[in-house]
């Protein structure tokens, strides 16, 4: 026998319930399916009712890739491979049994479901399964019917251009499809937290702008491409981002000089909270991200929270909040980028670190300290305007 056509089925998760948004969900859904196929050669994406059929362009494109990359696709509960053949049981009967024979082979229960989406299709749904039941059987003898809990399921669908051979669903990436929700910026540090940070906020429907503060000659380079390697990893999932590179060397050695010790590491947060939320209003993005978990570390107690969020005027979302490390560990190692986390590359966060950083902070200490470091003869005012005139922007793509 030729080898099949096959084309990939793809079911949205959560779309089903956002009535009027619908379709504008499905529209963008679509969008990311064929931007995320692109790498291998490109596919159409057609819906009928709750279902997408994704056909590739390229009639010599492995599949197995296209599945592969639109399986990081967010708002996808579910998606399968399917054969797509003549509408005439002659031909649909031997080739369920050719392409679902690894299934079959190695199941020792099944059942078939038919849908009759072309109602003129001489046999009704129940008649399919019967015929489809009984030939089945007769080719694989070892198999019996189990219409409650069966190892394999054999769905025949009959639709007006053709019939669909459906092998077994595999779990989509779940969420919300990107840039249905607006769009974030993320406070991106070469830390474990903030990819998984990014990673969560893109399953629910955000695209992503990102901001990494960077304070040569305390952090190098390397720091800045290890930012760029984890954002890479982070967009298989999100699609693009545009990272924003702040230099912030010059506000970290005036805080240093100038303000208590024991209040270093929180002034130097609300800066860069004022920094990044005037890069998200440029971007269009209407909330900040962090990667923040309370009582991780000093800058991290619900003391310190407030005293950062008192920086802001827009909202912060940590969406790992509440998760102890290791839940964030076992995101990272999904999502692939817990080995270039652990790399030993010095962050902002981690020079000029004090030694008995504030667990308690008191917000109005630290207004204080922020007076009289405005106050000084270096204006911090022109400080954050050279960071934010120097800051250097880059789209980063998946890799
Ligand atoms: P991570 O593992 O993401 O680095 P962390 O536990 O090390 O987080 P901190 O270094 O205190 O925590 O930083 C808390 C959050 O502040 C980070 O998750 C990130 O969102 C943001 N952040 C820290 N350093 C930077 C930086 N250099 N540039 C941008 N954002 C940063
Ligand atoms: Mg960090």
């Amino acid at each position: 026998m030729n080898k099949l056509k096959e084309i990939i089925l793809v079911k949205n998760g959560e779309l089903a319930l956002k009535g009027l948004n619908r379709r504008n969900f499905e529209e963008t859904l679509a969008k990311n399916i064929q931007k995320a196929a692109a790498p291998c050669g490109g596919v159409n994406v057609w819906r009928a009712q709750s279902t997408m059929y994704v056909t590739p362009l390229d009639s010599g494109a492995d599949i197995e890739d296209i599945v592969s990359c639109i399986s990081r696709v967010f708002g996808i509960a579910a998606l399968s491979r399917a054969a797509e053949v003549e509408k005439s049981m002659d031909v649909i009967l031997p080739s369920a049994c050719t392409y679902l024979k690894d299934d079959l082979e190695n199941a020792r229960t099944f059942k078939v479901n038919a849908k009759r989406a072309d109602k003129k299709f001489p046999l009704k749904s129940p008649e399919i399964c019967a015929m489809a039941g009984e030939y089945i059987l007769k080719q694989f003898p070892h198999l019996t019917v189990d219409v409650y809990s069966p190892d394999v399921t054999v769905t025949i669908e009959i639709r007006d251009t053709a019939a669909y051979l459906h092998k077994q669903p595999i779990r989509g990436a779940g969420g919300l499809p990107v840039g249905t929700g607006g769009r974030a910026c993320v406070m991106i540090s070469g830390g474990i937290d903030s990819p998984v940070a990014s990673w969560m906020m893109a399953k629910r429907g955000l695209a992503l702008s990102a901001v990494n503060f960077a304070s040569p000659p305390y952090t190098s380079r390397r720091a800045e491409d290890k930012v760029r390697d984890l954002l890479r990893k982070v967009a298989r999932w999100s699609g693009e981002i545009r990272l924003h590179i702040v230099p912030f060397t010059e506000i970290q050695e005036a805080i240093r000089d100038n303000c208590p010790e024991d209040m270093l590491t929180l002034i130097m947060r609300r800066y860069m909270i004022k920094i990044a939320q005037a890069i998200a209003c440029e971007d269009g993005a209407q909330a900040l991200v962090s990667g923040e978990s309370v009582g991780q570390v000093a800058s991290q107690t619900l003391g310190a929270l407030v005293c950062t969020d008192a920086a802001a005027n827009m909202p912060i979302l940590r969406p790992v909040i509440g998760m102890d490390k290791e839940e964030i560990v076992e995101i990272a190692r999904r999502i692939d980028t817990f080995e270039i986390s652990i790399l030993p590359f010095e962050d902002c966060c981690t020079v000029f670190t004090p030694k008995h950083p504030k667990t308690k902070p008191s917000l109005d200490k630290i207004l204080l300290a922020e007076t009289a470091l405005e106050n000084e003869r270096i204006c911090v005012a022109d400080m954050i305007e050279r960071a934010l005139v120097n800051t250097a922007v880059e789209i980063i793509r998946s890799e």
